[in-house]
């Protein structure tokens, strides 16, 4: 598995990157041991970038990976753990006092003693300028208490991402964590690159799937994209079927692809899912993509091409 650099932090991510959400069960029920079991395959596989939050299943994802990684016993430093604060079950809270706990109870449940990134949870649910002053602030001070080894930011509107890091010394957010705006119907995030490279912040895309939109089982029923973005998808994903081809491979290749973006954050939660996935990569570079699918895919969605959903409250 390719290491690829992440912006400035000298940590070197998996190109294929653990999404542990569905550890929590965050789309279908997901048993303990298959998803410890999915964790360990991932290590042998060369993935050595696990992404979670105490959001994931109220907190479930982070005890089960912790598990996971104890028993893979192998020293701290071979893997890049990164969770998130500020979004729970019970709802939003970025103050400062709030993350200091979060990060306490991340630890515990993850059963470590510092983790490599901490997120912002979905920044855009919150006034960004009390992420500005009063979490970051609290995230750096996390920072020199060796609690945390890197901070990062996560959302879906790209817009709430360059109003905060224009906002702050450089240096000091060190990732982005975007999702659902570098796959097949929706690839903006890729305009934002280049900004994001000059100002030396680690780029991470998550959700290559589009959450579930792109494979055959179908998204979720909390997915937020409208009907026609889901049924464009859904032609899509028919349309590869009726070729015999997997359309979960052509959307994660498509996304790793590019190597700016350092890590594709895909979730998975069962051995089967992290062996295609692993596979998607390595044929990737062997042979590259199926061109003539992928533009066959690309003029199904043309008409969704880009578009989005709404998330978070009204910045202006
Ligand atoms: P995704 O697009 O990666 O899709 C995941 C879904 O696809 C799951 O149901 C999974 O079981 C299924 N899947 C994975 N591989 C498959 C395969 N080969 N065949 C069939 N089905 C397959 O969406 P995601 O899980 O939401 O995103 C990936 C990760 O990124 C998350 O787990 C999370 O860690 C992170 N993420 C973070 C944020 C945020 O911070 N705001 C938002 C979205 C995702």
């Amino acid at each position: 598995m390719e290491l690829r650099p992440l912006g400035n932090t000298g940590l070197k991510v998996s190109a294929v990157g653990f999404g542990a959400s569905p550890l929590g069960s965050h789309y279908t029920p997901v048993a303990e041991d298959d998803a410890i079991a999915a964790v360990h395959e991932a290590f042998r596989l060369g993935i050595n970038f696990f992404d979670t939050s105490p959001y994931y299943g109220g907190t479930v994802s982070e005890k089960v990976l912790g598990k996971a990684l104890k028993t893979l016993q192998v020293p701290r430093s071979d893997f890049i753990v990164a969770t998130k604060c500020g979004r729970y079950v019970e709802g939003f809270d970025f103050s400062a006092e709030r993350v200091r706990k979060s990060i306490e109870e991340s630890l515990e449940n993850l059963q470590l003693d510092y983790v490599d990134i901490l997120h912002c949870h979905d920044i855009e649910f919150w006034s960004l300028d009390q992420i500005v002053n009063e979490t970051i602030p609290a995230l750096l001070k996390l920072k020199q208490e060796g609690k945390i080894r890197f901070i990062g930011i996560t959302g879906l509107p790209l817009n709430t991402f360059t109003y905060v890091l224009d906002k702050v010394p450089p240096g000091t957010i060190h990732v982005i964590l975007s999702y659902c705006h570098y796959s097949i119907n929706d690839s903006t995030l890729l305009d934002m690159v280049p900004y994001l490279k000059s100002k030396g912040v680690g780029v991470i895309t998550a959700s290559p799937l589009s959450m579930g939109l792109f494979t055959e089982q179908g998204p979720p029923e909390w997915h937020p994209a409208s009907p026609e973005i889901k049924s464009a998808c859904k032609a899509a994903v028919a349309h590869c079927k009726s070729k015999g081809k997997k359309i979960t491979k052509l959307a994660l290749q498509y996304s790793l692809a590019n190597k700016e973006i350092s890590s594709v954050l895909v979730g998975m939660g069962s051995v089967s899912e992290v062996e295609e996935n692993v596979a998607a990569f390595t044929e990737l570079e062997s042979l590259g993509m199926d061109q003539e699918t992928l533009s066959e895919v690309e003029a199904i969605l043309e008409p969704v091409k880009n578009l989005t959903w709404p998330s978070g409250i009204n910045h202006k």
